[in-house]
């Protein structure tokens, strides 16, 4: 049947650190986060109980009741959807630890809060979801955090997708830690690793991240860049805009130069979070400059372009919606 919906509503199911979500996106005016179940930490899931309210959204899209958070959501699309209870798109975020302190982490700025969340290990539930064919291919995969390549079970969840089938995986890493499953994943052709450095020197990435690891993430992201070269490869460099910080064609330039340097293709765009969700009424045409620019230089460099969806929502002028 033909509606507005969008894939995470319809076969999404996401990890967070203490629940369970439809999608991690809370950018658009509706603020997302349409929960599946709360006081969450690794137990066993009753999927009866969670398709069954993952249809109530559903039925609700289908008779044109838009759930209120999605609003504004850039993944909303009118199609034909299937009416059948899987899930084939995942996303993972409840990791707490990370090796990086970015400015802009909502984590970092709440450490307090998030230390006394206890970790858990998705690996039995992705094994049972396997298991039942409840998690399918076909969809998205994708890895945020806290950082993926810290937590003891990352290697072995990695594995266990990619030995099962599954090829459209996203993994957004700090780049600092390197990772033999995510070199591994590319090699095959089945991941996309995305390093945010926000940077194109030194000086700024530690002013945005406080460590000084500029090189290694440098390092890690050639190998990564070399594993795959196949049209734009499968190593992402990001850059967040952070207004008063880096959001200058000096430093953009920098930035896409090394990654230039090391092989890379392909480049992703976005806009820090909070500044753009509190001025997402005013935001001055100086920042869609700065975006177009970004996409102007890539495509004299062959390089990819990707706006992540504050960004995109810029672009598209939805920003005030
Ligand atoms: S429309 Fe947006 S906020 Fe709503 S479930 Fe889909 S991705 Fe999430
Ligand atoms: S890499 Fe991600 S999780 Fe880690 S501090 Fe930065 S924004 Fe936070």
């Amino acid at each position: 049947m033909r509606y507005l919906s969008c894939r995470y509503i319809e076969h999404g199911m996401d990890f967070e650190h203490t629940r369970l979500e439809t999608c991690c996106f809370t950018c658009h005016s509706g603020g997302g986060m349409i929960t599946l179940k709360n006081e969450y930490s690794g137990e066993k899931i009753d999927w009866d109980e969670l398709f069954a309210l993952k249809r109530k959204y559903r039925e609700a899209h289908k008779n044109g009741n838009l759930t209120p958070n999605c609003t504004g959501c850039v993944f909303l699309e009118e199609k034909d959807w299937d009416d059948d209870d899987y899930i084939n798109f995942l996303q993972f975020n409840y990791w707490i630890q990370c090796n990086s302190k970015c400015r802009y982490c909502y984590e970092v700025q709440n450490k307090k809060m998030f230390d006394k969340i206890k970790p858990y290990d998705s690996v039995p539930v992705v094994k049972e979801m396997i298991e039942k064919n409840i998690l399918r291919p076909g969809g998205e995969v994708s890895f945020g955090g806290g950082e993926p390549t810290i937590a003891p079970e990352f290697e072995e969840l990695i594995k266990l997708l990619t030995e099962n089938g599954f090829k459209n995986m996203r993994i957004h890493s700090s780049g600092i830690k390197y990772s033999p499953a995510i070199e591994e994943a590319i090699k095959k052709g089945v991941l996309n690793v995305v390093i945010s450095i926000d940077s194109g020197c030194e000086k700024t990435y530690k002013k945005i991240k406080n460590v000084n690891s500029y090189k290694k993430v440098i390092e890690n992201m050639k190998k990564y860049a070399a594993a795959n070269q196949n049209a734009y490869g499968l190593m992402t460099s990001k850059y967040i805009i952070i207004p008063n910080i880096n959001d200058n064609r000096k430093e953009i330039d920098l930035w896409i130069e090394s990654v230039k340097n090391i092989g890379g293709k392909w480049l992703a765009v976005d806009i820090e979070d909070v500044w753009y969700k509190m001025n997402r009424a005013n935001i001055s045409d100086y920042y869609l400059d700065l975006i177009n620019y970004i996409i102007d230089k890539a495509q004299n460099y062959n390089m990819k372009v990707e706006l992540y969806d504050r960004a995109r929502g810029l672009k598209e002028g939805k920003n005030q919606i």
